[in-house]
């Protein structure tokens, strides 16, 4: 029998919308280096941070408005361990179904000391007793010593490794979240500019087969790519983040032309991969950016982001669009009457995969309920498209819909060998 949720989902889509979801910086401290961020400890800016009380106020308002989704970001989140585990059994209790959260993976230091096995079971086993679905560590590079450099966290790398048998013992299965840089396959192995394109897209290609290696390597069983956040030089957009993690350094900084090869390399390499690690990236959405920055911006769906999904900034406790529509304020979250936004989909400004992956993937299918005519238009003008799409779905089928407190089916996956 279905669900109450699954018909309210259903009604949702019939309206042109989808369930929502609301990001909250819990706070905007950091113990990390990442030049890749604004955020990193070395930045001087005054530091804050919500109180649980206020969070849990925007967490009622989210599950009395049918939000589905719920994401604890930072900062780093852990540097307040007991109040995320506190919200994350909140949100459990008001029947959020999808609850997310993640490190810097600072709580890996020092995987030689006497109790750190301890102190990850305990970890583990505090997280497998809330409803929490998906946990992230962040990882920059196939090359342990660069990612522990570029975060400035030394020995992580191994306290992972140690790490991630124990989370499995407690069916939690954490996903490597790869934020796309210069250094994602080792340093040195992509150039600070784009020479000649081919070669771009290979070393591109390269690299994020060295870092699916590497992760697969380390144990981990999802995998997750954050693509590369900052405005680039060749367009006038007006975004201003409110999120911080976003930086000017040319380790993340692409142009047009750039992200085209690097959006191209990771289409390339993903089918590759998606038999042996559960790979959240749909290449449908990868498809649509390399047409979007080829100037073909039609082909792509709108971002959700300020319609169906938010973010809710350490700052100011507001509530914004995303992380980067920074002068878009829409107030206190426990304000808003989420069901009664108006405003049809239309920003493309910006490739936060938070948002634009689900918009692209949802967004298809709420198109085909409510305007099948245009559906079969695109359809027919576009036959790469639904085929990336189906395939999209059927590997999401496949994966659970990444359920991180579900172990890989692997049989499943390995339809998805080629
Ligand atoms: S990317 Fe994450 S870990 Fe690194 S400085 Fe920013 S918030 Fe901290
Ligand atoms: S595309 Fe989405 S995430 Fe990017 S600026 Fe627009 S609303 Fe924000």
């Amino acid at each position: 029998m279905a669900s109450i949720a699954s018909i309210d989902n259903a009604f949702s889509l019939i309206r042109g919308r989808i369930p929502g979801q609301v990001i909250i910086q819990y706070t905007d401290s950091c113990n990390g280096k990442c030049p890749q961020c604004g955020m990193r400890v070395t930045e001087q800016f005054k530091r804050s941070k919500f109180s649980e009380e206020e969070v849990k106020k925007i967490i009622d308002a989210a599950s009395k408005q049918g939000v589905q989704a719920l994401s604890f970001t930072g900062g780093e989140p852990f540097l307040y361990d007991e109040e995320i585990l506190n919200l994350i059994r909140y949100a459990g209790d008001c029947n959020i179904e999808y609850i997310r959260t993640g490190t810097n993976g600072f709580i890996f230091r020092d995987s030689d000391s006497l109790g750190f096995e301890d102190k990850i079971k305990r970890l583990a086993e505090s997280l497998s007793r809330t409803k929490l679905r998906n946990f992230w560590i962040s990882i920059d590079s196939a090359e342990p010593e660069t990612h522990e450099r570029m975060r400035g966290l030394t020995g992580v790398i191994k306290g992972i490794e140690k790490a991630l048998p124990i989370f499995h013992e407690f069916g939690i299965y954490p996903a490597a979240n790869l934020g796309i840089n210069r250094n994602t396959g080792g340093i040195g192995k992509i150039p600070s500019k784009m020479s000649d394109k081919n070669e771009f897209y290979t070393d591109f290609r390269n690299a994020f087969k060295e870092f699916y290696g590497f992760v697969i390597n380390l144990g981990f069983t999802m995998v997750n790519a954050c693509y590369p956040m900052s405005v680039d030089n060749d367009s006038k957009t007006d975004l201003q983040a409110t999120y911080g993690a976003t930086s000017t350094d040319n380790i993340i900084a692409f142009s047009k032309e750039e992200k085209i090869q690097v959006f191209k390399a990771l289409l390339d390499t993903i089918p590759e991969f998606r038999s042996k690690i559960r790979l959240f990236t749909p290449l449908v959405s990868l498809y649509s950016l390399i047409k979007q920055y080829e100037g073909h911006g039609e082909h792509c769906l709108p971002c959700r982001g300020g319609i169906d999904f938010f973010f809710v900034s350490a700052k100011d406790g507001n509530t914004y669009p995303c992380g980067y529509r920074g002068t878009d304020n829409m107030g206190k979250f426990y304000n808003l009457d989420v069901k009664s936004i108006k405003e049809k989909p239309f920003c493309k400004k910006c490739d936060w995969e938070c948002f634009r992956d689900p918009s692209e993937l949802i967004g298809y299918l709420i198109n085909s309920i409510n305007n099948p005519l245009k559906f079969i238009i695109k359809n027919e003008k576009d036959k790469k498209y639904r085929e990336l799409w189906k395939k999209d779905i059927n590997y999401y089928r496949a994966c659970d819909f990444f359920d991180g407190r579900k172990a890989p089916q692997q049989e499943k996956l390995k339809k998805f060998e080629v």
